[in-house]
């Protein structure tokens, strides 16, 4: 934190699960790695009726598998709390005072980020009472304020633009930092490198020599506690609209003139830009079975907790090349994986037919969870002294031969937000075209498909008519 001298986080939603389990744990990492000022502060601001000791005790048990005892009581000093009614802006100035107007209080040139981590549905009174109090003189913000922003941002493409000008009548853009974790994780971070640091794959990367390309975000768990939100949710807003659409960005986009974050989210946008329109047979909807009965579940629930979508990028460089995606709960597996499928070769010059049969297409495999890695798969010889025939070889690169993936997606984005480095958050445009894009399915979502729900096993693939999407271009999911 080279150039901020005294920074304070803000986090709305204190008592929440998101800063039990993420944001106390990634905070507290950043601090053991010396990544946080010294005079930084962490000040929670929530409903619920406790002082800062009760939080610090909260927070030690959040972290208690972390760091030494020094250091677990050295990042305690750092917590403050505030009760405080979101909407109430006598509370945001009372927040002022704790910040501004006391002893050994905060820099004045210091710098504030507010995060949002609250239900979406409570950010908007947040915004409001922060842009009529003292932090916001004239209903903007002045001097060095932040806000960063779970998702999901909106539900559909009006509460998006509804979203976005109300933050923006508060903050400036470039104050504002919408959260995709995904978009930090090492193995998603690597997608640019592996296409733009490396010359042998990237003249290959279009419709000449690509197939198809498949997008599979799977878990394995199903909605657990977290019922009531999925149920507003479901899989499109969860995890196609954006994480699954992060990824395909990365996958297809030009690239960058620079590293720098508006020419990576430049070229994102013009993929999100060129998605072809959605149309009824472009995708397939689940729900599995049991997840009805779930606490928070309306049994009546035609919420999708699985989603395959066949998608085109109509440029130049991918127009007529599938992508499938698909994402699911209580799946076999988790799994997160991009395939890239390679077309087969224009002819083969082998003179035994069972040989030519069995050559296969190349297949790139972007393992980005668990077991993270590259894998390549191409066709051999048999070693053998009679023609033996073909076989599939394999090209294995496992991440742990270059260092341990850290997992500190969170620690990241808090980071990255503190430094102003917008590379790993959403851009509002594109927000709002993902939102466009999506809105067709998410319309057909109250209806339940002709086979009915549940139509999937907790521990299967999915529904059975996902495999369709790819078949009928005569493709398979791999
Ligand atoms: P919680 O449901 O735990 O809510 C956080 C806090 O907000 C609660 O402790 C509560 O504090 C307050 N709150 C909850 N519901 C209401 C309400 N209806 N009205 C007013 N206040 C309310 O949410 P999470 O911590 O799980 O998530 C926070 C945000 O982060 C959400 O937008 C979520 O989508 C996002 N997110 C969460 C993830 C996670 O793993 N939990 C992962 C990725 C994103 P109090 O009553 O004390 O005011």
């Amino acid at each position: 934190m080279s150039t901020i001298s005294s920074y304070a986080l803000v986090i709305f939603g204190a008592s929440g699960d998101l800063t039990r389990r993420k944001l106390l744990p990634a905070l507290f990492n950043l601090d053991c790695a010396g990544k946080l000022p010294k005079a930084f502060r962490v000040i929670g601001v929530a409903r619920t009726a406790m002082d800062s000791a009760t939080w610090q005790r909260q927070a030690a048990e959040a972290i208690a598998d972390l760091g030494d005892d020094a250091q677990r009581a050295a990042f305690s000093k750092r917590l403050v709390y505030m009760p405080a009614d979101y909407s109430s802006v006598a509370d945001c100035n009372r927040l002022y005072d704790l910040l501004y107007n006391c002893d050994d209080c905060f820099e004045s040139q210091g710098k504030v980020l507010f995060h949002l981590a609250v239900p979406a549905t409570v950010s908007e009174a947040i915004v409001h009472a922060l842009g009529k109090s003292r932090f916001a003189p004239q209903g903007r913000m002045v001097g060095n304020h932040a806000i960063l922003v779970e998702k999901p941002f909106g539900t559909d493409l009006d509460s998006a633009v509804a979203m976005r000008k109300l933050l923006m009548d508060t903050f400036e853009e470039e104050e504002i930092y919408r959260i995709d974790h995904y978009l930090a994780k090492d193995t998603v971070r690597n997608l640019v490198v592996f296409r733009f640091c490396n010359a042998m794959f990237e003249p290959l990367w279009n419709r000449n020599y690509i197939e198809n390309v498949q997008i599979t975000v799977h878990e394995k768990l199903g909605i657990e506690e977290r019922g009531e939100y999925y149920d507003q949710s479901g899989v499109l807003r969860d995890m196609i609209q954006n994480h699954v659409l992060q990824v395909l960005a990365l996958i297809a986009m030009e690239p960058p003139i620079a590293a720098d974050a508006e020419s990576i989210r430049d070229k994102k946008n013009e993929v999100f830009r060129s998605l072809r329109p959605l149309f009824p047979g472009d995708w397939v909807l689940g729900q599995y079975d049991g997840y009805r009965q779930a606490d928070g579940v309306n049994p009546d629930s035609t919420t999708p907790t699985y989603a395959a979508l066949r998608v085109h990028v109509d440029n130049w460089r991918w127009f007529g090349v599938p992508f499938y995606l698909r994402s699911g709960k209580a799946l076999t597996d988790k799994l997160t994986e991009v395939v890239i499928v390679f077309r087969t070769i224009p002819l083969c010059v082998l003179d035994d037919p069972n040989s030519c049969a069995s050559v296969q297409r190349n297949v790139l495999r972007l393992r980005l969870q668990p077991q993270e890695g590259i894998h390549l798969s191409f066709n051999v010889q048999k070693p053998g002294i009679a023609n033996e025939g073909i076989d599939t070889a394999r090209l294995h690169f496992n991440y742990d031969e270059v260092g341990q993936i850290t997992h500190e997606s969170y620690a990241r984005v808090v980071l990255d937000a503190m430094l102003g480095k917008p590379g790993l958050f959403w851009r509002s445009d594109s927000i709002e075209t993902a939102w466009e894009f999506i809105a067709p399915a998410l319309a057909d979502e109250k209806n339940a498909p002709p086979e009915g729900y549940p139509n999937y096993q907790p521990g299967s693939n999915g529904p059975a008519s996902a495999a369709k999407l790819p078949q009928q271009a005569g493709h398979n999911w791999y």
